[in-house]
């Protein structure tokens, strides 16, 4: 004999109700098979609903009630296109039955728990009746038995305690004769000993299919629903989980306690006790393996099987120093809880005994409030404690494995990766056999949690990034072009899975949770809501995904100003733009020990430099215990363009032109030629060595025309490079004559900076250096007689984008 059981989806539509059929028919050529159903998927909910408006004396209890007929009637119609007038004679006459149930319960103005359950009984009373009259209007060997008859329990309504004795007996009694090859039992539904309608709880028709299983001893119990198997963690909430293949009834049992819906808590008990395995399948995909449930512990080396949630917890705190060695606050407050019928999900108490906290469901908090309150009033007026603590809003999220206990580091793991990601934790509980360790955090991190912890635990090989960039001019376009090319790389070599989630230039903004379609990036971005600063940073905080990196691209002043907050929110920020760190000295530290406070990292390489690893080599060097003592470097890409190009068969103003044209100046070319933008870069080698240093200390000699300098827009200065062209071939002419190149040199000296306009020899580093290259010479304590170098392009969109990259890729591997 078989005992399969079908779920909500399973029996949710004609479609659905086919595959079942076929699946009894196969099974029942060779052996008996007992079928239990739930209701058609959603019918459980709309009774409830359509009994709470009646009760609420809302008419829309009529509408309700005629869509639970159309449903079942097209269903009955569509399955039996010929014979459905004998099924449907009979479902109209439980239908009216429903009716006038329903128009008692807006009458009176109440539903009872008792009638609720008499309510909700016709879902699997309707649905097994119409999958057994189909089966047999198809000519198989099929009944239906309603399971009132066999289920008794006491009256308990809505989750009724069943009353195995009499209950084993009927199921053995009723199976011994029977002589159909199928029987159809409604799941869920069940009669007290008193001849009241019951049910099983919510869920219930798994634990039905287990009672029989169990009472028949069968040699397996199935149980088919809409998943294939019982995974990792839930699967609407984390796309990468995936089916565990074994686990045992402990683990199985506590995951299911602890949330994944998929499976009845209660349901394990009736079979553990007799080793009936469980075998958990999809209907809509009856060849997938699913899951074994049994004690069959062989081939399970994994310490961590699963990892899942419970929503709508209120965490109750009943603290105060007069608890503190006195025996009996503990019983008293378990005792008040259990006289409410309250159930406790999870208890933590610090062994200072200060303070007791309870999770338990959010719906009984005021009651569980106003009840301790009241037990206690003597001991809250004397300030022995205080009043109840609630709050609420929050998810029970839980490490679930049999073995956990033979792994050091779990629960390390476990916080220290929810802590990275922002995740606060109010309360911690972890029992002493260790198979379970559960943390109270809040609901809305709850999908974020669950995503960190299985990347954690169950995909230890790739390290999901998500990026938001601002700002895809020039060099923002040619990092998504990077990402795109590169992703698949990261993925196989560096186990990074790096997806562009938001996008935004001055205009248009673009979201995607399941990352942003890269090959259609630039019409999405087109299509997309209308940008700001404020609404990129607010969307990026609310899609609140692990591993979120801000990365600005931009040249603005308004986009640094929002760094504070996104590190604040542990979002890390990759930046090309130098305003920040060339900001007044305090905003920096501000950013630099967020930076740290919050776990996010803030870095921002391609300020100096473009591409080249100069910023990263400089902390690498001052982390090993080494000192910057100078720095010689040729800083300016743009800079340094202008004077390889510029001589006497050349103009001063065409070759600033040709530079701002191929992208190596900033948008505004004064900020190059003035030295501005070179006391950045050196003013952020400073500060990165260690000195409190700001712009007004660098000494920056002008090489610029005084109406160069003094310009008021960036037509009017490159006017003044044409007028003023005699003074730059002066400037030319006179390192001509001794033999030298003219570059643009920042300096770093015993605390000291300056940037200036220099002749240089043939002999020097500096001399040779071509293009737009920039070089750097760092002097430290151990490179005291030959310096550091690094050189090589220092400008242009590829090498920018590409520092930008090796940040994020940086993040990546923090
Ligand atoms: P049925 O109606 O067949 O009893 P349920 O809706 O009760 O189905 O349970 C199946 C659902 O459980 C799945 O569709 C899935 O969304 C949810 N679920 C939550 N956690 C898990 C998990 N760890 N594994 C599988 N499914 C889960
Ligand atoms: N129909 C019931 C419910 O939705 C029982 C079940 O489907 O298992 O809770
Ligand atoms: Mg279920």
């Amino acid at each position: 004999m078989k005992v399969l059981k079908f779920g909500g989806t399973s029996v949710g539509s004609s479609k659905n109700i086919n595959n079942v059929i076929n699946i009894l028919e196969n099974y029942s050529k060779k052996d008996t098979v007992v079928c239990v159903v739930s209701a058609v998927g959603g019918i459980t909910d709309k009774l409830l609903l359509a009994g709470n408006q009646a009760k609420n004396k809302d008419i829309g209890y009529e509408d309700a009630f005629n869509t639970i007929k159309e449903i079942h009637f097209n269903i009955i119609n569509e399955l039996n296109p010929d014979k459905s007038a004998a099924i449907i004679d009979y479902v109209d006459s439980k239908l009216s039955e429903l009716k006038s149930l329903l128009d008692g319960i807006y009458l009176i103005n109440e539903l009872s728990p008792k009638t609720s359950d008499k309510l909700v009984s016709f879902g699997e009373l309707l649905s097994s009746f119409i999958i057994a009259e189909t089966m047999k209007n198809r000519g198989l060997s099929a009944d239906r038995k309603n399971s009132q008859e066999l289920m008794i329990t006491n009256s308990n309504f809505t989750k009724a305690e069943v009353n195995y004795a009499i209950t084993n007996a009927n199921i053995k009694g009723y199976f011994k004769s029977v002589s159909q090859q199928i029987t159809i039992l409604p799941g869920f539904v069940s009669m007290s000993v008193a001849g009241e309608q019951t049910t099983l709880g919510r869920g219930g028709s798994d634990f039905t299919a287990a009672i029989v299983a169990a009472a028949l001893q069968v040699e397996q119990l199935e149980i088919w629903t809409d998943v294939s198997g019982m995974f990792t963690t839930n699967p609407k909430l984390v796309k990468q989980a995936y089916p565990i293949e074994k686990i045992s009834y402990q683990e199985a049992m506590e995951l299911s306690h602890f949330g994944a819906k998929v499976l009845y808590p209660p349901t394990v008990q009736p079979v553990l006790n007799l080793n009936i395995p469980i075998h958990i399948k999809n209907t809509l995909e009856p060849d997938a393996v699913g899951t074994i449930i049994s004690n069959d512990k062989t081939g399970s080396t994994q310490a961590v099987k699963g990892i899942s949630n419970i929503s709508n917890i209120a965490l109750l705190t009943l603290q105060g120093s007069g608890m503190v060695g006195i025996p009996g606050f503990s019983r008293r407050l378990f005792e008040i809880l259990s006289q409410e019928k309250i159930n406790i999900i999870m208890i933590t108490q610090a062994s200072s005994e200060h303070s007791i906290c309870l999770g338990i469901d959010e719906k009984e908090a005021e009651i569980a409030k106003l009840s301790i309150d009241t037990a206690f009033e003597n001991e809250i007026a004397l300030h022995k404690i205080d009043p109840i603590i609630i709050e609420k809003d929050l998810s029970i999220i839980a490490l679930v494995g049999d073995s956990m206990k033979n792994h050091q580091g779990i629960s390390g793991k476990m916080f220290s990766s929810l802590g990275k990601n922002n995740i606060n934790i109010r309360a911690i509980a972890q029992g002493a056999s260790e198979k379970n360790i559960s943390a109270v955090i809040a609901e809305s991190d709850v999908k974020k949690a669950l995503n960190t912890l299985h990347e954690q635990f169950f995909e230890t090989k790739t390290k999901q990034l998500n990026v938001f960039i601002t700002g895809v001019g020039n060099v923002g376009e040619k990092l998504v072009e990077q990402i795109k090319q590169q992703r698949k790389y990261l993925k196989e070599n560096l186990k990074i899975n790096l997806r562009i989630v938001g996008l935004s230039n001055s205009r248009r903004m673009l979201f995607d949770e399941e990352g942003i379609d890269l090959k259609n990036w630039k019409i999405l971005l087109n299509e997309g809501e209308v940008a700001s600063l404020e609404g990129f940073f607010e969307s990026t905080k609310a899609m609140n995904l692990r591993n979120s990196i801000f990365v600005d691209v931009t040249a603005n002043r308004d986009v640094a100003d929002f760094y504070a907050k996104y590190l604040r929110q542990s979002i890390g920020v990759v930046a090309c733009n130098k305003i920040a760190c060339s900001s007044n000295y305090e905003n920096y530290k501000l950013l630099k020990d967020l930076s740290l406070k919050y776990n996010a990292p803030y870095l921002f390489e391609t300020n100096v430099g473009a591409g080249l690893p100069i910023i990263d080599t400089l902390n690498n060097l001052i982390a090993s215990g080494d000192k910057v003592t100078s720095i010689h470097a040729v800083l300016s890409g743009s800079l340094n363009f202008v004077f390889n190009n510029f001589n006497d068969t050349t103009k001063f103003y065409d070759v600033v032109k040709q530079a701002a044209a191929e992208g190596y100046t900033e948008p505004d070319p004064r900020i190059d030629l003035s030295g501005v933008d070179v006391a950045r870069k050196i003013l952020i080698l400073a500060r990165e060595s260690g000195i409190e240093m700001n712009l007004e200390d660098i000494e920056n000699t002008p090489f610029l025309s005084e109406s160069g300098m003094k310009s008021d827009s960036v037509d009017d200065f490159y006017q003044t490079l044409i007028s003023d062209e005699a003074l730059y071939q002066s400037l030319y002419a006179s390192a001509k004559a001794k033999g030298c190149q003219l570059k643009y040199v920042a300096q770093f000296n015993n605390g000291k900076a300056s940037v200036s306009l220099q002749e240089i020899p043939s002999d020097h580093p500096f001399y040779n250096l071509e293009g737009k290259d920039n070089i750097v010479m760092f002097y430290t304590q151990r490179y005291k007689e030959q310096p550091m170098i690094i050189k090589g392009a220092g400008a242009g969109a590829d090498v920018t984008a590409s520092g930008l990259f090796a940040d994020i890729i940086r993040v990546g591997n923090n």
